[in-house]
């Protein structure tokens, strides 16, 4: 008994020690997901698994220099005493990932032409990635994610807006210009509704959340019955949880909401399809809750309306890592960036 004992011990201290071994070599990384609501940060080891993470509500007093002093802290904090070999950071408008400058960014007040990377490097000392983070999200999800196992793989992100990502054969596709992946603002209706960006019948003005709303609100207005519960004041801020709930008590609007968003998601599909032969297309964000209600008209409109071929390859799937998709993915882009240099 006593030598048993013994030998349980001997073999948890040796696996400690290698444990301890392997985690003083493994290279962090700090991954910032910047939203115009919250900031998630996360420490990310070279498997892209999460170590640890906090989340902060974005301060947007101060202009960029309060919001960056912030995030310093807040990062400076999580860090502690380990030491971490880059900084990954998504941002959430037009930047440039070569000159670490976001150009623009709609949900953060007075950012223009912020020269982000210089800023955060002078503040922590640790070099600083930038990407935009829809990008980020594709890449997370490409490299841990849904899509760990393909070459090849197109993101959408569906919220607020419709967002997305595209991966080729191991790349993560961002144009010279750092602006590749806009799928959202693919037109599939030239006599469309007008999107947010000026133009008319983008993807997102069929199929983000917003859009859904919007089309409940209209139907009601027109007299449509329906078990759609729009709680009180919340007329332009409900999710598509209240839609979702209908549809399941066998509410044909909110069906019908939720089918005509799938197929303007199957004619995009069918798009990217025809225009990349990716192995996996993934959906990520919250309207993806709606799980079949979308998907089945996704996926029958989809392969309807692309070749055959690359129709029958294309896998596609609901993303993998959640609300985490987006630090996971900048923290991989730093880390891909500190192993090429
Ligand atoms: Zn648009």
């Amino acid at each position: 008994m006593t030598t048993e004992a013994g030998n349980k011990e001997f073999i948890e201290h040796i696996l400690n020690q290698r444990k301890k071994r392997a985690m003083a070599k493994a290279k962090l990384c700090l991954g910032i997901d910047l939203g115009g609501t919250d900031c998630k940060f996360g420490l990310v080891d070279e498997a892209g698994t999460i170590v640890r993470q906090i989340k902060h509500p974005t301060n947007l007093s101060g202009g960029p220099d309060g919001t960056l002093d912030s995030i310093a802290a807040q990062a400076k904090d999580l860090i502690g005493s380990d030491s971490v070999v880059s900084i990954g950071m998504g941002v959430p408008g037009p930047m440039s990932s070569r000159e670490g400058v976001v150009y623009e960014a709609p949900n953060l007040k007075g950012w223009v032409n912020v020269p982000v990377k210089k800023l955060l490097e002078e503040k922590l000392g640790i070099p600083v990635a930038l990407s935009n983070d829809a990008n980020a999200a594709a890449w997370g999800e490409y490299w841990v994610g849904a899509g760990r196992d393909v070459q090849s793989m197109i993101l959408f992100t569906l919220g607020t807006g419709v967002g997305g990502g595209i991966v080729l054969n191991g790349e993560l596709y961002c144009g010279p210009d750092d602006t590749a992946g806009e799928l959202g603002h693919m037109i599939i209706n030239f006599d469309g509704p007008v999107c947010g960006c000026g133009s008319r019948g983008c993807l997102e003005a069929y199929a983000s959340a917003t859009a859904m709303r919007r089309a409940v609100v209209a139907g009601i207005a027109a007299g449509i019955k329906t078990r759609i519960n729009i709680p009180q004041g919340e007329e332009t801020t409900f999710g598509t949880r209240a839609i979702y709930d209908a549809a399941e008590q066998g509410d044909v609007f909110a069906v019908e909401v939720f089918r005509q968003a799938g197929f303007a998601l199957g004619i995009g599909a069918a798009n990217v399809i025809n225009i990349f032969n990716p192995e996996m297309i993934c959906y990520g964000g919250a309207v993806t809750n709606a799980g079949e209600w979308i998907f089945g008209p996704l996926r029958a409109t989809a392969s309807a309306n692309a070749f055959n071929k690359p129709a029958s390859r294309a896998k596609i799937v609901r993303a993998a890592l959640g609300n985490d998709a987006g630090l996971i993915g900048a923290a991989g882009l730093a880390l891909r960036d500190k192993t090429l240099s």
